[in-house]
């Protein structure tokens, strides 16, 4: 059984990131190409991939330090009830949005994430069992989950649709009434951690009403791994690399049947309990990428203060100073950004509009301003920085993959945008600035028989006697 202690006052939460500092230093650094070469001997073992035993150690480590469940925020553990008692620190967004950045330190970005149980997609279930479970979902599921004896997946991405609309997922999902059973049938892709032994449960997206209206259509349900029917085709390889042991799953779904007490919160309610999961779940994505903006930055530093070429040390050229102060000001107001929205969650709710527009807004600018931190960061190295010898290489790829995994760029700034368009309706500077152009008062300019004065017919006068080379003179 985890215990984790309550963090109640500002003493004990900076105590809380002393100790994970700590814990970075001894445990997680040093084992970071440990940690990648056991994932990477798995991932080419056969088709049982398992925790890396580096993992198992270090997830052992943290538990016995207390750094555990860390993302749990105050009021998911509320909501929990006894479930969670015990295990969270009762932590605001905005605190663990400090926490989540040093996690974030590590390679690969979720390393020290997974070793704590604060790992995607797990934490955004925990969150969506907490808020909307039954209570014997909870205790099915969410309590080992809590614990870190199971993982899980999210599966909603699918081949055939664009998902990033997520209006267009169509799996089936039928009733058999007599049996009180749904029936699952047809495909997923890119489900992130279905391939691992550990991951026992999957929350599923699909639909429980085609003709229903357009935001009733879809369910979500819970699909334990072991249930019979499912096929888990092959690994999807993002830039080549299976990331295992988790992995990125395609998936076939073949009479697959689970009880209708499965379907959380209620069919037709899938995109309230997405908008609910879009939140805490995922903006811990955009936390940890400053981490690895942070990492970047400091090796790129040493680099600079290290290599001599053209006379001089490379961190005096003013092109790296730049790129520098220029990294330094993109970190700060990513932290910002990502700061604010967890301060709004804490104190809105991520239902409340504006907190909403701020999720969408850090979401499409974070992964690309990090891209481009680190892209900057690969080049002060020359050739080392795209090689195995520093981490920049898969700082590089985390970005890039969460410009999609977590919802296209495209997708994040329209709902931004849509949100802005809804907020100036109510603006206070509505229809300031703009002047009219046409009043009873306003005389117009002049009219074309308007006689024209002595002084100017001179000068115009003038200008015709010139000859043409001589115009300029006047
Ligand atoms: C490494 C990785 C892990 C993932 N993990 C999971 C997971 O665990 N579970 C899961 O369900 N899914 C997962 N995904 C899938 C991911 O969520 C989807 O790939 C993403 O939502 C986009 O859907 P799509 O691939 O169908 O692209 P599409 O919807 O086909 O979109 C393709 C492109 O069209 C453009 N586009 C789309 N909409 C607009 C618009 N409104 N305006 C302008 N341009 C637009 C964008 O450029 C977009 O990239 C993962 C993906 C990756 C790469």
């Amino acid at each position: 059984m985890v215990q984790v202690p309550l963090i109640k006052t500002d003493a004990e939460f900076e105590d809380l990131k002393k100790r994970l500092w700590t814990f970075m230093k001894e445990d997680i650094y040093p084992n970071e190409k440990t940690f990648n070469h056991q994932n990477h001997e798995i991932g080419l073992n056969g088709n049982e991939w398992t925790h890396s035993p580096i993992l198992i150690e270090l997830m052992t480590r943290a538990k016995q330090k207390g750094l555990w469940n860390m993302f749990l925020p105050i009021d998911s553990a509320e909501a929990a009830g006894n479930c969670a008692d015990g295990m969270s620190h009762g932590l605001t967004n905005r605190q663990y949005a400090e926490i989540c950045e040093i996690l974030g330190t590590s390679v690969p970005m979720e390393f020290a994430s997974e070793a704590t149980n604060c790992t995607s997609p797990d934490t955004g279930n925990m969150e969506v069992l907490c808020r909307y479970g039954s209570e014997k979902q909870k205790k099915e599921w969410l309590v080992p989950l809590l614990e870190g004896k199971i993982r899980s997946a999210f599966a909603m991405t699918e081949p055939d649709v664009a998902s990033s609309d997520a209006t267009n997922i169509g799996i089936s999902i039928t009733r058999d009434t007599e049996a009180g059973e749904y029936i699952i049938n047809g495909r997923k892709w890119w489900i992130t951690g279905s391939l691992s032994l550990h991951c026992k449960i999957m929350i599923l997206m699909g639909k429980t009403d085609p003709d229903g209206p357009k935001f009733a259509q879809q369910s979500q349900i819970l699909v334990p791994m072991d249930t019979p029917g499912i096929t888990l085709m092959r690994p999807m390889l993002a830039f080549g690399d299976d990331d295992s042991p988790k992995g990125h799953a395609e998936l076939l779904f073949e009479n697959v049947r689970v009880p209708f007490e499965n379907a959380l919160l209620g069919e037709g309610r899938g995109f309230e309990i997405s908008q609910g999961r879009l939140g805490p779940g995922r903006i811990h994505h955009c936390m940890r990428l400053i981490g690895q903006a942070e990492r970047s930055l400091a090796a790129m530093c040493s680099r600079a203060e290290q290599r001599e070429g053209f006379g001089k040390k490379f961190v005096k050229f003013d092109t790296v100073l730049q790129d520098i102060a220029k990294i330094r000001v993109e970190i700060e107001t990513c932290r910002l950004l990502v700061q604010q929205a967890a301060d709004q969650m804490d104190k809105l709710g991520n239902k409340d509009g504006h907190t909403r527009q701020l999720l969408s807004l850090m979401k499409a600018h974070v992964p690309i301003t990090v891209q481009n931190i680190v892209d900057k960061c690969i080049q002060v190295f020359g050739g080392m920085g795209v090689s195995q010898d520093t981490p920049l290489f898969q700082a590089f790829a985390g970005a890039r993959i969460l410009r999609i995994a977590d919802g296209p760029d495209e997708v994040h700034w329209r709902t931004a945008a849509r949100i802005e368009l809804a907020r100036q309706k109510a603006s206070p500077l509505k229809d300031i600035g703009t002047y009219p152009k046409y009043g009873k008062d306003l005389l117009p300019f002049r009219r074309s028989g308007d006689p024209i004065s002595p002084a100017t017919q001179k000068k115009l006068d003038a200008f015709e006697a010139l000859e043409v080379g001589n115009r300029s003179k006047l």
